[in-house]
């Protein structure tokens, strides 16, 4: 029997629940992309844009996804042969050294592995050790979506600065824009990415890169081509120039319906939101594996993001629990990425809980429901009492 049918709920790290405002924005034909209103709409974004971002100086939007602001972002600050420092905490800052290898920069790693923080003294060292200040950019991730561990962004500016150095910090926020408290302004990043697909709430699709003034004059360009080159998108003087060539009409009307709902939210309160409804799940994470083997990845909450846990039981168990949920019950789970490779009988025993974007609390009781259902239905050992602690979290809210 199934009782998958029914709306779904697809509660990976991204994409993300599309709002229903959000889905009825974009049924609309193609509009005049000349003139009229368009151009006014597309032209609000970017205030909105900043104010999710924690204040910057300069958007960039694009039409590509995570990956490809990844290389909008390192392509407008260096050249063939320069230097980055890369800290990495997981297979998505590890994804971002691939693009700097694969861009012909010279990329120095510091691997802090999957479950610990960003060592601040390695980094100021590493810095120090840099006296010819050969290094362009500090690059790492907020949140790595692979480990749902979250990086300690002041604390890395303040080795940047302890160090003297002046090579721009960017920062992956993918994972965390929109989730986790960001302050762009007052943390000190010079370069933020994000894409549309995850706290954005918009369809997957759009990329954007904020830059300060500082990483504005420091452009090189020699590694972008006119299409990523960051200044014109930002200095847009005609529509085409924000996406150089035809805009996303329809995502960008979507894009509009989210920032609505997000303005409307305030930043403070989708932060504390998402706060709220994480501290729920682990709750009942933390009551499971009491009385069994269910395991968050990241041990200490204050070093976890509030957009994705990633868990593990014994293999095979995380797959048949992910199988269960989506064929009986209509919620997908996310699949681990990068702990583990794919091909091993131990990548089984790992899976991710994506809460980002557009959630509430029955959303999240639901999921939570369902999996003590396939808990009991697949005889996997748990301990009780986990969805009345994450009931008691709501309570308290
Ligand atoms: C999702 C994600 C990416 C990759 O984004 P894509 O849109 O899949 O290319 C990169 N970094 C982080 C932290 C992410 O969460």
């Amino acid at each position: 029997m199934t009782l998958s049918n029914g709306r779904h709920y697809l509660a990976i790290p991204g994409p993300s629940v599309l709002p229903a405002p959000v889905l009825r924005a974009m049924q609309r034909p193609a509009p005049n992309i000349y003139t009229g209103a368009l151009v006014d709409l597309t032209d609000s974004l970017v205030p909105d844009l900043k104010t999710v971002a924690g204040g910057a100086d300069n958007v960039a939007m694009y039409i590509c996804n995570g990956h490809g602001v990844w290389e909008a972002s390192l392509s407008n600050i260096a050249t063939r042969g320069d230097r980055v420092l890369c800290l990495v905490t997981g297979y998505f800052g590890a994804g971002w050294v691939n693009v700097a290898r694969g861009l012909g920069l010279d990329a120095e790693v510091l691997d802090f592995g999957s479950q610990a923080e960003i060592d601040f003294d390695q980094v100021e060292a590493a810095l120090r050790a840099d006296s010819s200040h050969e290094f362009k950019a500090v690059i790492c991730v907020h949140a790595d979506t692979s480990t749902s561990g979250r990086n300690d962004i002041a604390g890395v500016r303040k080795a940047i600065d302890a160090a003297a150095h002046p090579a721009l910090f960017m920062v992956d926020c993918i994972a965390s824009m929109g989730c986790d408290p960001f302050l762009m302004q007052d943390w000190g990043v010079d370069v933020a990415i994000t894409a549309s697909q995850k706290g954005l709430m918009t369809p997957a699709g759009m990329g954007f890169v904020f830059f300060s003034d500082k990483a504005k004059a420091a452009q090189i360009g020699e590694l972008c081509s006119p299409y990523w080159d960051w200044r014109v998108r930002a200095e847009a003087a005609a529509l085409y120039n924000y996406f150089d060539g035809t805009a996303p009409t329809q995502h960008l009307y979507a894009l509009r319906a989210a920032l609505d709902m997000m303005m409307e939210e305030g930043m403070a309160a989708i932060w504390a939101r998402h706060d709220h409804l994480a501290r729920a799940y682990w709750a009942a994470f933390e009551a499971w594996g009491a009385g069994g083997d269910l395991r968050m990845h990241i041990a200490d909450p204050d070093k976890r993001s509030r957009a994705v846990t990633a868990l593990s039981l014994p293999a095979p168990l995380a797959s048949e629990l992910r199988r269960w949920m989506e064929d009986t019950a209509g919620v997908t789970l996310g699949i681990s990425l990068g702990l583990v490779p794919m091909d091993d009988p131990a990548w089984h025993g790992y899976f991710r809980v994506g809460h980002m974007g557009h959630i509430n609390a029955h959303m999240v009781m639901g999921v939570l429901g369902t999996m003590d259902a396939g808990f009991k239905a697949l005889g996997i050992a748990h301990g009780e009492g986990a969805v009345s602690a994450a009931a008691q979290v709501m309570a308290g809210s």
